[in-house]
């Protein structure tokens, strides 16, 4: 199903918290664990996906609107597209998650991610602004997918960077999130401490109390 206009769109979904630091890592906090059996995934159809890019400043309005038209006229491959989403998801969450445990990547997540590059970089190109130029892709108004070339150009940034042992999972048992941990003295735990650290306080509280 494919709703109807932005204001359908932008009521769809609660406010997210965008607490990775990176926009690949808040891509991948978009699905979350805590406290359910079932996890709650904010992204479960592509315009679900139109919403969470306007709230990670991928997109403007304007633009989303542009794309869900687009996906009007094309369900097809914007399912697909939506798809495609969920499968860089869960690709950059296994890249990352070895990687914070100081592991090698699987080749085969490496290889599904630089095609998603691939992708992107094919129609990445320089444009003249007022002031200097700016980055953008060819053809990226009607482009479903300009939204993956986007995240996935982030985290092929934080993989080259010198940000790798920043990288994070929450501390909390039922919490998958990751951050870029800046603290200086690189002593966060929690993904948000009024959430999963507030959380676990009051576990450790109670489980105090019961002893
Ligand atoms: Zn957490």
């Amino acid at each position: 199903m494919v709703r109807n206009t932005l204001t359908e769109l932008e009521q769809s979904t609660d406010t997210v918290s965008f607490i990775g630091g990176w926009l690949c890592l808040d891509f991948i906090n978009t699905i979350n664990w805590c406290d359910s059996d079932k996890p709650n995934d904010r992204i479960q159809s592509y315009p679900d996906l139109l919403v969470w890019s306007q709230q990670a400043d991928i997109l403007t309005g304007h633009e989303a609107q542009q794309l869900l038209e687009e996906a009007k006229l094309h369900p097809q491959k914007a399912e697909l597209t939506f798809m495609r989403a969920i499968a860089l998801r869960e690709t950059l969450f296994r890249v990352f998650s070895a990687i914070v445990d100081h592991d090698t990547p699987d080749a085969r997540d490496l290889a599904a991610f630089n095609k998603e590059l691939r992708e992107a970089m094919t129609l990445l190109q320089i444009r003249p602004t007022k002031t200097g130029y700016t980055m953008g892709y060819q053809g990226e108004e009607k482009a479903l997918d300009r939204i993956l070339w986007v995240i996935t150009r982030s985290a092929a940034n934080l993989l080259t960077s010198d940000k790798l042992s920043r990288i994070k999972k929450c501390a909390a048992p039922d919490c998958a999130w990751m951050f870029l941990d800046m603290s200086r003295n690189r002593s966060r735990r929690w993904c948000a401490m009024n959430d999963c650290g507030n959380r676990e306080k009051a576990r450790r509280y109670y489980k105090r109390k019961t002893a």
